[in-house]
């Protein structure tokens, strides 16, 4: 897994060197301790599924925090903070809220991601690229960009029907009610959620990755940016996007009215489903309606 290469050897060397300049002498029991810790480099094996697992778990959190505070908050201080619900804000201690639960979610969704990402680091999915017989070259570059717009309108797809099953009785009082208590949410409500809720709403991704060739890197990409747009239709800003598109304001009011816009990047399947509610029409409008605010 490439990830040894950047997290467990330069971990482990650091902490070796660092073990090793408390002796005085060379030899002592620090530089003992030192060879242990170098150890872990090949045991368990780099191919051992147990090993992957620890990696993956450990990529997964460390990685789903970092983008989280990192992408969330510049969107919290230059984009929600100026444009987002002006006339709805955060109730006082909702920010914290939502950074308490998104941060008891993230390492639960990581354990239970991590045996999916065993199973690709096995060589079961269709990724290609480094470690693997394919390159990109095999592929080309209109085989990646079609493959990145399909993997877009797939897991829209199944978002939006993941995201409808969500909202049905005891699924929605058992994983999805969590989210929807941010009636107003801020970019730190993007993954303040039960974790079940969100890993089920990961999963289509993976599934995609299983049965279509992909680039490790492409897919990489694609998987960061899917986090950047949960963290952008949380920011409620009202800047009108292309009508084909599912922005942060009608996300915002899908928080406010759960039974309407229910997809994650198009409007396609709301329309289809009759699920589709503007908020730009006249009454909808989110940073213009102070009326809202005496009914919630
Ligand atoms: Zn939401
Ligand atoms: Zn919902």
């Amino acid at each position: 897994m490439g990830f040894e290469m950047f997290l467990v050897e330069p971990i482990a060397d650091t902490a070796a060197m660092l073990l090793t300049a408390m002796d005085s002498q060379p030899g002592g029991k620090w530089s003992s301790a030192a060879r242990t810790v170098q150890a872990i480099k090949t045991n368990p094996p780099v191919e051992s599924p147990l090993r992957q697992f620890i990696v993956a778990w450990s990529v997964l959190t460390i990685g789903a925090f970092f983008f989280y505070f990192f992408f969330s908050g510049l969107n919290y201080y230059f984009i929600h903070r100026r444009y987002g619900n002006l006339d709805h804000a955060p109730y006082p201690g909702q920010v914290r809220a939502e950074i308490m639960m998104a941060s008891k979610a993230i390492p639960v969704m990581g354990l239970l991601t991590a045996p999916i990402v065993v199973l690709e680091c096995q060589g079961y999915s269709r990724l290609y690229g480094p470690g693997t017989p394919h390159g990109y070259s095999d592929y080309g570059h209109t085989y990646t960009v079609v493959t990145a717009l399909i993997f877009l309108l797939f897991t829209d797809a199944c978002i939006y029907w993941i995201h409808r099953a969500l909202h049905y009785g005891w699924i929605y009082q058992t994983l999805h009610k969590d989210h929807h208590k941010w009636k107003h949410p801020t970019p730190f409500a993007s993954h303040a959620f039960h974790p079940v809720d969100g890993w089920v709403q990961s999963v289509p991704y993976h599934i995609f990755a299983f049965f279509v060739p992909m680039h490790k890197l492409v897919f990489l990409g694609l998987f960061i940016f899917v986090n950047i747009w949960t963290v952008s239709i949380h920011d409620g800003a009202s800047i009108k996007p292309p009508s084909w598109l599912n922005g942060a304001a009608h996300h915002t009011y899908h928080h406010k009215d759960f039974s309407f816009n229910y997809g994650q990047y198009f409007v396609f399947w709301d329309w289809f489903g009759g699920t589709l509610r503007s908020p730009y029409d006249p009454g909808r409008l989110l940073n213009k309606n102070k009326s809202d605010k005496k009914k919630l």
